[in-house]
């Protein structure tokens, strides 16, 4: 490929050191594009630029130490435990080298060869010398090969595809690609002392220095909060529009029907939510409102109640969940409650509509007005869905839907439809400010009557054939239960505390103690088709235990699941293990979370002992918060908060507060403000012409 035709948007695949089988191991990553590659930004950095003679080394230290390795020996101490033992010597002398539970590397490792180690140095409790057995990388040298030295990435890899090949592969694409062009116009960058684009993509992943690493982090979070922030902006102005706002009619017979045909009252929360959502509802100015709502709070039956109202005055409602699975649920309680009010309800999503065929069907009925309430995944985003009416939008989980598909829903009627978001995650004040600055909030705090609390314990490892037991006692009485363990597959780093990955949890547990019990296993790394299948034999009870990592957090509802076991407990954020034990005690049986962690480490063991006694997601949130720092408080998936590659919004607030002045401040027109609502797409449009054919289109 010739450096004129280089193109951001071109597949991964055509980069030097990729191809097709390494194109297929980085899809499952999410990365499809050379722009997808490029802003895969690393996890963390190594500080290689200063090699440690081993006669120099002391113990406590984090040391870079090259040299050969030799009488290398491996042991099976133990199910569960093995040990590889080498020696490096560097010429100034001699380390122990211990890898835990890592026995593939028996066949990479031989005597004689140059390895670069970097770890931490403790004492070895035979000889009391130094030894490195707690890694946090090395790597194999090829002969002639020179240890590379300077502040390296660490990228987040998986078994196929380690460090070298995303270090070798990003130098290739670094090296290829033509200077980004500057979007940003330059009072923005001069005014705020931004870097250039092109100097930050370059520098985030192989800096100088670490104020130039600094600088370009600084340059790609504004990027990334300003383009949020921009998005905001124009939802807003857009939705300050009383012309082409709706005024839904004021409450009558089928919201009171409604209802009267729920088997509970509603709580004085969802009263109060209610009323604020009818409010907002009969102006003329666009309802842009978010419900927070701990889990199992009963937003859903809130959301109903808003459809309904809507539905009353001949709108139509539509009703957007993360993921099929819960579409369907929602899909199936609705048809039971409201088809006796003969509301019509439809179902969209990509099983249900899978040949174009049924699909066109669906959207007929949709355009024609022959659905009241149409519930879907993003499918309804789809262009070839067009509304005769839409009058209200309600997304559950918001953080899985961007600001740009909320604006897109937008365009999509003559009418702003009213809108509101759901979501269990507990944001602090001033996030939901900042970052959801478009939207007024009703929360929901209060639990329904006669909730049993989840008993929560926090175990050791020891206890795990108990507790094991005990899930199995619940199984032969009919429940289901849950497992959850923080990792998918094996890790490439060894570290010593060994976790065990899902998929190994599983096959050890499904041919050993639960053999005669059917199980499954889920994760994040499946197809969304295999994932929903499980899921759907897990809710129809033809799973009885369920081996998973955190992909069963938002939304899952099946009652008769009342075992919910953690594992390496220590690992999940308190909000997080809070979503998890919203996932049991929706029944009426009583419900169990086990945590299970050997953490010897005083907070984590003070974290989850906070959980066997609070119940309160806020409350929890709270104490995440303090325990944890506002930076891991919403752990890697970024709960609550838009998909962001780099910036933090706690620990980059002057950054937040600088793109949201600078948003308001120098993006006037509302050209230029969709512009940069799509910055990060943009970035990868940015060359040439392209640029001036978006601004002036
Ligand atoms: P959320 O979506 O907020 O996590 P759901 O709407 O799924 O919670 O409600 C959880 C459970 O509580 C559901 O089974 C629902 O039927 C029930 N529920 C909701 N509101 C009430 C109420 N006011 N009284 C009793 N049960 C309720
Ligand atoms: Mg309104």
């Amino acid at each position: 490929m010739s450096i004129q035709q280089f193109d951001l948007n071109d597949n991964i695949m055509y980069l030097k050191g990729v191809g097709p089988r390494r194109a297929a191991a980085l899809e499952k990553l999410n990365i499809f594009s050379m722009y997808d590659f490029l802003t895969w930004y690393p996890r963390s950095y190594e500080d290689r630029r200063q090699i440690t003679k081993i006669c120099d080394i002391s113990i406590g230290e984090t040391a870079i130490v090259y040299g050969r390795i030799s009488n290398i020996t491996f042991r099976d101490i133990r199910q569960g435990l093995s040990v590889i033992n080498a020696i490096l010597s560097d010429g100034t002398g001699h380390l122990r080298i211990a890898w835990f539970n890592q026995k593939y590397l028996t066949e990479k490792l031989s005597s004689g060869m140059r390895l670069v180690i970097i770890g931490k140095v403790t004492r070895d409790s035979w000889s009391g010398s130094p030894m490195i057995s707690s890694m946090n990388s090395f790597s194999i040298l090829a002969p002639g090969e020179q240890p590379e030295l300077g502040i390296m990435p660490v990228y987040r890899s998986t078994a196929a595809l380690n460090q070298t090949f995303f270090r070798t592969a990003m130098k290739n694409l670094l090296n290829r690609m033509p200077p980004i062009e500057e979007i940003l116009p330059s009072e923005i960058t001069e005014d705020l002392h931004l870097i250039s684009v092109d100097r930050a993509a370059r520098a985030v992943h192989f800096p100088k220095d670490a104020e130039e690493l600094f600088d370009a982090r600084r340059r790609l979070s504004f990027d990334e909060l300003f383009s949020i922030q921009c998005g905001l902006l124009l939802i807003k102005r857009q939705t300050q529009d009383e012309e082409r706002g709706i005024s839904h009619k004021k409450n009558g017979k089928l919201v009171k029907a409604a209802l009267e045909s729920f088997p509970f009252e509603l709580t004085g929360d969802q009263k109060k939510a209610f009323k604020e959502i009818c409010r907002d509802m009969e102006k003329s100015l666009p309802m842009r409102r978010l419900v927070q709502g701990d889990v199992g709070s009963g937003k859903t039956a809130v959301a109903l109640l808003a459809l309904v109202k809507a539905v009353a005055g001949g709108w139509q409602g539509a009703f957007m969940a993360p993921t099929e699975i819960l579409a369907t649920q929602h899909y199936e309680l609705f048809t039971r409650m409201l088809e006796p009010l003969n509301i019509r309800v439809g179902l969209l999503s990509a099983k249900i509509t899978r040949t174009k065929k049924m699909r066109e069907e669906v959207y007929k009925k949709i355009a024609d007005g022959e659905l009241d309430i149409i519930i879907g995944t993003h499918a309804i985003l789809q262009e070839g869905v067009t509304f005769k009416n839409l009058g209200l939008v309600i997304t559950d989980e918001q953080h899985r839907f961007g600001v740009a598909q909320r604006a897109m829903l937008e365009k999509k009627a003559e009418m702003i439809p009213d809108m509101l978001v759901m979501t269990a995650t507990p944001i602090p004040r001033t996030m939901t400010l900042t970052i959801y600055g478009d939207l007024d909030v009703s929360l929901i705090k209060q639990l329904p009557p006669g909730r049993k609390v989840v008993d929560t314990r926090a175990r050791t490892g020891r206890s795990r054939k108990k507790i094991y037991e005990f899930v199995k006692d619940e199984i032969l009485k009919g429940r289901q239960a849950y497992i959850v363990c923080p990792l998918i597959e094996r890790s490439e780093s060894g570290t010593l505390t060994y976790i065990e990955p899902a998929t190994e949890l599983y096959k050890k547990l499904s041919a050993g103690i639960f053999r005669s019990i059917p199980c499954g296993l889920i994760h994040g790394k499946l197809k969304p088709k295999d994932k929903d299948e499980i899921m759907e034999q897990f809710r129809q009870g033809k799973i009885s235990v369920l081996v998973s990592t955190t992909v069963i957090e938002v939304g899952v509802d099946v009652p008769n699941a009342t075992v919910m076991v953690v594992e390496y407990a220590e690992r999940f954020g308190l909000s997080q293990l809070h979503q998890l034990r919203g996932r049991v005690g929706r029944g009426s049986e009583k419900s169990y979370c086990i945590l299970i962690s050997d953490s010897k480490e005083g907070i984590a063991k003070s974290r989850l002992e906070i959980m066997e006694t609070t119940h309160d997601g806020f409350k929890l949130a709270e104490e995440d918060l303090k325990l944890r720092g506002p930076g891991q408080f919403f752990g890697e998936n970024q709960h609550g908060l838009p998909d962001l590659k780099i910036a933090d919004v706690f620990k980059d607030i002057e950054v937040l507060i600088s793109a949201r002045d600078a948003a308001e401040k120098y993006v006037t027109d509302d050209k230029n403000l969709e512009y940069f609502a799509n910055l990060r797409k943009n970035l990868a449009l940015a060359y040439g012409d392209k640029f001036r054919q978006i601004t002036e289109a």
